[in-house]
């Protein structure tokens, strides 16, 4: 079946049908403890760690899984064809940018990193970024769709959704937007129908602030698909938003900016091969992230590892024969005085890769990594 054309920008029509007759429904993030580094983590280098902790490796290949009849989950979390299409179409919305991210769909919600269910009672919400890997049982989800993803605003759902998987957080909780609450208008609207949201909810969502560290960029983007609309009444400034706010639909270019610069597509000329007992320069700036090839010429265990006085996470994935890719091993090093190492048996003949992300470095030229 052909897919239907998307509309990407609404028109006023669409918008006021979209918008129903009473307040919409909007994401709400599961309240979490945010990290906290040892006090003796000086300033510049816990900011580097905040901004990257939740980025993934270049390279990684996200599997997701969309529950459905059969498994053993609440019967409400198994989603429609056409709500699990736009899921799909999302995801490949995304990777239509040419990222260093891939997807895949899996079969079992045991291989999958991201978990979506669609249980209308509960909302819609993501895990941020690499946190997803922290909801480790497959019958958890790491996503959920409280509405239908077939119309505009859905589409946009799906997108902000995925955003938050990828590592976005929400675009008015930027401190650059300058965004002053009518504090009390928003309690009022947020706790009351259809949202009923707990005050730690709408601090949550709303009202905090985002370290200038995990924002996505220094300027506040109002049409990015990480952006809620806003009636009338609740930002107070800037005034040209008194009257509401609505992003313009879809990916802004700021979206698509982010996620390109966050995760640069990998050209095969820079994929290094590692050999055992050879160390290599990983010739990264803070931020930035690497991929290594190693072909294990036994079948043993391997460590890999970094050196130097840096902050890294060292991801190391499997390449089956039709190019997927899976996660098997992961140490991040962030924060502490040691240094990222994984320790795994490896089969000769098999294909391995290993990625790296630096989050800060104090002579970034003298990390390297090694395999033995
Ligand atoms: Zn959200």
């Amino acid at each position: 079946m052909a897919a239907a054309p998307r509309k990407r920008s609404r028109t006023p029509a669409a918008t006021a049908a979209a918008a129903g007759t009473g307040p919409r429904r909007y994401c709400a993030q599961p309240v979490q403890i945010p990290r906290q580094l040892d006090p003796s983590v000086p300033a510049g280098r816990a900011s580097a760690i905040i901004a990257a902790s939740k980025k993934w490796v270049v390279g990684t290949e996200l599997s997701y899984y969309c529950y459905k009849k059969g498994d053993a989950v609440p019967s409400a979390w198994f989603g429609s064809n056409t709500d699990v299409a736009e899921v799909d179409t999302a995801f490949q919305g995304w990777a239509a940018l040419g990222i260093g991210l891939s997807f895949r769909k899996v079969a079992q919600p045991g291989d999958a990193m991201v978990r979506i269910g669609f249980d209308p009672s509960d909302g819609s919400w993501s895990y941020v970024g690499r946190d997803v890997l922290n909801v480790k049982d497959p019958s958890q989800r790491t996503m959920n769709f409280g509405w239908a993803l077939n119309t505009p605003y859905g589409r946009d759902t799906a997108l902000h959704e995925i955003g938050h998987s990828l590592g976005l957080e929400h675009e008015h909780q930027n401190p650059n937007a300058g965004i002053t609450w009518n504090t009390q208008a928003v309690l009022d609207y947020f706790s009351g129908p259809p949202n009923n949201w707990q005050q730690s909810q709408i601090d949550w969502n709303i009202l905090r602030k985002i370290p200038v560290a995990e924002v996505k960029g220094t300027n506040w983007d109002p049409d990015s698909v990480m952006e809620y609309q806003f009636e009338a009444g609740l930002i107070q400034a800037p005034p040209n938003y008194q009257a509401g706010l609505m992003p313009k639909g879809g990916l802004s270019a700021a979206d698509k900016s982010w996620v390109q610069e966050s995760y640069p597509g990998i050209k095969p000329p820079q994929v290094s091969q590692l050999k055992v007992g050879l160390s290599q320069l990983l010739k990264l700036k803070q931020g930035e992230t690497r991929l290594f090839e190693f072909a294990p010429t036994r079948t043993r265990s391997y460590n890999i590892g970094t050196f130097g006085v840096s902050d890294t996470v060292l991801v190391l994935f499997e390449v089956a024969a039709d190019g997927s890719r899976t996660q098997v091993a992961e140490s991040d090093d962030s924060g502490s005085d040691l240094n990222a190492k994984v320790t795994l048996r490896l089969q000769k003949g098999r294909r391995y890769q290993v990625g790296v992300r630096l989050y800060y470095a104090d002579a970034a030229a003298e990390t390297s990594i090694q395999v033995w």
